[in-house]
């Protein structure tokens, strides 16, 4: 059977399903093709390993799409502070949301609260199609338009495909577009936790040797934690028991929320740094994971996808508007343009500051100390990082900039 559609989005994680979101609200014609089903209902008191540090302009994009308000009713962890300390030297970075004009810095969020809320507005929404699960078997695009193939032989057409199918997107490499990166080395342990101190609704990150430990203060008083490990530890860590992990947590936690006391389920996500040469071909685009993956020490990955499914959104609902082709070049170009060069700078940020904490030269760590001190007590620096950190900068698409 065959479907017409004027964008197909592969890909439904958070930033494909709010790309698909924010396109069909303005009732373009939207497919959206998944390979699984996502959670929507979970037992009370169980908490997804995966979380997301949301920053204020991720909040109004999720906000503008319409996500926001169940999210906020399922689950979001503000929190007002946010403590950075080098295990290694005296450097101290503290941020503060009363520095600023808004009630806290951020929140965390569990990935899966994000996308049940993303998915049950796409159902809601008349020119959203959804499908799922289905898998996408070829791409065929030309200058005539893009036909899409699912291993169940259906057939989708589209004026445009844009892949947010993850940083192993499948849609990238048909395309034949070609990466740069390497693999870290290092994994990312998350787990959730509780301690015997309160973590304060603040977000706690300890640079150590092997890479930082940060704590996400969620909504019930638990945290989150991604601990960047060698993947040999990681792999160790994993399997200790948990009164085992606990004693290695609290010790590499400096004791800051006191006694560790619980630790749910633990795993560990290889890290790597990869971006693609190009984030767009004929008819085609890539936003998120697909376009870009980088090291969550910033917790910047799914904020930089949401501002690119904004972009991108942006630019397709002005051309509708015009009366403009979907997939024209002009437009694919637009987008690569203003998305590319913000997701490098971020990535290369991360990618510096990882060396720098990892290195244990003296000289390398004397440089960090200092500068973390001159940092905190410079007002208008930190207010440049804060805001940057929150996702506030120039050039932002307009679903970002509040509602
Ligand atoms: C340890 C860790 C901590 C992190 N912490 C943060 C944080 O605090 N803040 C933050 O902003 N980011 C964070 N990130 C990054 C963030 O998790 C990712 O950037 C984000 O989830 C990417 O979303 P996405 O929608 O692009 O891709 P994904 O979440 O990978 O979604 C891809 C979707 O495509 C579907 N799919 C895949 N292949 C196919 C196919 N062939 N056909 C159909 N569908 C397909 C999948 O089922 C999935 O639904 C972290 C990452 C890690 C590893």
């Amino acid at each position: 059977m065959s479907h017409q559609y004027a964008v197909i989005v592969v890909g439904g994680g958070i930033v494909g399903a709010t790309a698909a979101c924010a396109l069909a609200q303005a009732g373009i014609q939207v497919a959206l093709v998944d390979a699984r089903k996502p959670e929507k209902e979970w037992d009370a008191g169980s908490v997804d390993m995966r979380v997301s540090a949301l920053t204020r302009a991720s909040q109004n994009i999720l906000r503008n799409v319409g996500a926001w308000d169940e999210m906020a009713q399922r689950s979001v962890g503000a929190y007002q502070h946010m403590h950075v300390w080098d295990a290694d030297s005296a450097g101290v970075l503290h941020f503060d949301a009363a520095d600023t004009e808004f009630p806290e810095l951020g929140h965390i969020v569990e990935n899966r609260v994000t996308v049940a809320a993303l998915w049950n507005q796409l159902e809601a929404l008349e020119s959203a199609t959804i499908f799922c699960p289905a898998k996408v078997a070829d791409v065929q695009n030309n200058e005539q338009g893009v036909q899409v193939s699912l291993s169940d032989g259906q057939i989708l057409n589209a004026d445009l495909v844009i892949a947010a199918d993850g940083r192993d997107s499948a849609l990238r490499a048909m395309q034949g577009i070609q990466t740069t990166g390497w693999e870290y080395k290092q994994d990312g342990l998350v787990a959730t936790i509780s301690s015997e101190k309160s973590h304060q609704a603040t977000a706690w990150q300890r640079f150590l040797p092997e890479g930082p430990l940060a704590f996400l203060p969620l909504e019930k008083g638990q945290c989150s934690i991604v601990w960047t490990l060698s993947h040999q530890t990681a792999e160790e860590y994993v399997a200790l028991s948990d009164e085992d992990f606990l004693v290695r947590l609290e010790q590499a936690s400096g004791g800051v929320l006191g006694k560790m006391l619980s630790v749910g389920t633990r795993g560990a996500f290889p890290l790597r740094f990869q971006y693609a040469k190009q984030y767009t071909s004929e008819r085609f685009a890539l936003i998120g994971d697909a376009a870009h993956a980088m090291h969550p020490l910033a917790g910047q990955g799914a904020n930089a996808g949401l501002l690119d499914a904004a972009a991108i959104a942006e630019l397709l609902i002005k051309a509708a508007q015009a009366g403009r082709p979907l997939g024209s070049q002009k437009v694919l170009r637009q987008y690569e343009r203003w998305r590319k060069g913000d997701n490098l700078a971020m990535m290369s940020s991360m990618d510096v500051i990882n060396k720098m904490y990892t290195s244990q030269y003296e000289a390398v760590r004397q440089i960090r100390g200092s500068g973390m001190s001159w940092v905190n007590h410079s007002a208008i620096v930190k207010n440049y990082f804060n805001r940057y950190a929150m996702g506030l900068r120039a050039d932002l698409p307009e679903m970002a900039n509040g509602v």
